[in-house]
């Protein structure tokens, strides 16, 4: 029994050894990347029924000079466990809210700025203030902001969290759900929350050209958020028919490749530019 232990043991340790040694990597990677300046963010416009960009959402990128390109769904949840999070969520949103300042009106409406808010940042106790803090260090106003959020800030602590919406709300923010119909919840909760936008996810856009139950679904969200005064976002708008269908029920605004992909600053500057000659 020993003999057999102790190969099941050599059997399993060089396996384990490499999973623990590439997150290690990774690990050791991002606190060099803090440290050497390679994050940095992309802007995705989202645009109205008639194509005019409306707002930006700031995504994060990350370019090490280890690992090469890496992926925020492949980064965000090992910051999340390395509780390196908030540092690069200070970082992306130190950023976004400084480019923020720059961008031109479009047709005399400014701009706002959309961020994403890891949910194991959401109940950190100085969060509130910390994100109030790098706002007033840029000097843009609260109300240009909105704040993304997902249904699992509400797993843990939901009446916590409820607060913590709140207190963002009474400085002036804006704020969203993000990926929404993806999780479990019911969707009468949406009434309780504080919220201004709902974001439909894209897994929803994408699944309601084939299947009519996903595009009833998604006709059926559309609708209950409108009733209850939310912006809807419809998110990953690839191509005319998807726009139409969305349009036709009822969605207010757009994000998606069919419209544009995240830009870089520079790049978004140039385009913003263009928008106001003509
Ligand atoms: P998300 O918040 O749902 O962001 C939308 C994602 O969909 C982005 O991926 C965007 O590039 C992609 N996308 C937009 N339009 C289309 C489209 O038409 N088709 C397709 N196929 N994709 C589209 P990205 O930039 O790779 O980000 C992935 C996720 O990583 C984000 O999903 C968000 O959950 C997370 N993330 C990104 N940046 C941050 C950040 O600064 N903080 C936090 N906490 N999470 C972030
Ligand atoms: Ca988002
Ligand atoms: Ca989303
Ligand atoms: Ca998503």
């Amino acid at each position: 029994a020993k003999e057999r232990g102790r190969n099941n043991f050599q059997f399993f340790t060089p396996e384990l050894n490499k999973l623990a040694d590439e997150r290690l990597d990774l690990a050791t990677a991002m606190r060099f990347g803090l440290e050497q300046n390679e994050f940095s963010v992309v802007y995705q416009p989202k645009v109205d029924r008639h194509r005019r960009i409306v707002g930006v959402e700031a995504l994060a990128r990350w370019h090490s000079a280890s690992c090469g390109s890496v992926g925020p769904d492949r980064f965000i949840p090992m910051a999340e466990e390395t509780g390196l999070i908030g540092e690069i969520t200070e970082r992306v949103l130190r950023q976004a809210f400084h480019a923020a300042t720059q961008w031109s009106p479009v047709q005399g409406r400014a701009l706002t700025l959309a961020v994403n808010l890891s949910a194991k940042l959401f109940l950190a106790d100085d969060l509130v203030p910390r994100v109030a803090g790098w706002l007033a260090d840029s000097g843009l106003p609260p109300q240009r902001v909105e704040l993304e959020i997902t249904e699992s800030v509400f797993l843990d602590d939901s009446e916590r969290a409820i607060s913590v919406l709140q207190a963002f709300k009474a400085l002036g923010f804006r704020v969203a759900m993000d990926d929404f119909g993806t999780g479990y919840s019911s969707l009468s909760y949406l009434r309780h929350l504080p919220l201004d936008t709902v974001k439909i996810d894209r897994s929803l856009i994408t699944d309601m050209e084939f299947d009519e139950d996903v595009a009833m679904i998604a006709q059926a969200m559309v609708g209950l958020c409108r009733n209850l005064r939310k912006t809807v976002v419809a998110e990953g708008v690839e191509n005319p028919a998807q726009f139409a269908l969305l349009c036709a029920h009822g969605c207010e605004e757009f994000q998606g490749y069919l419209f544009a992909k995240p830009l870089t600053a520079e790049a978004l500057r140039s385009l913003l530019a263009r928008h106001q000659g003509s």
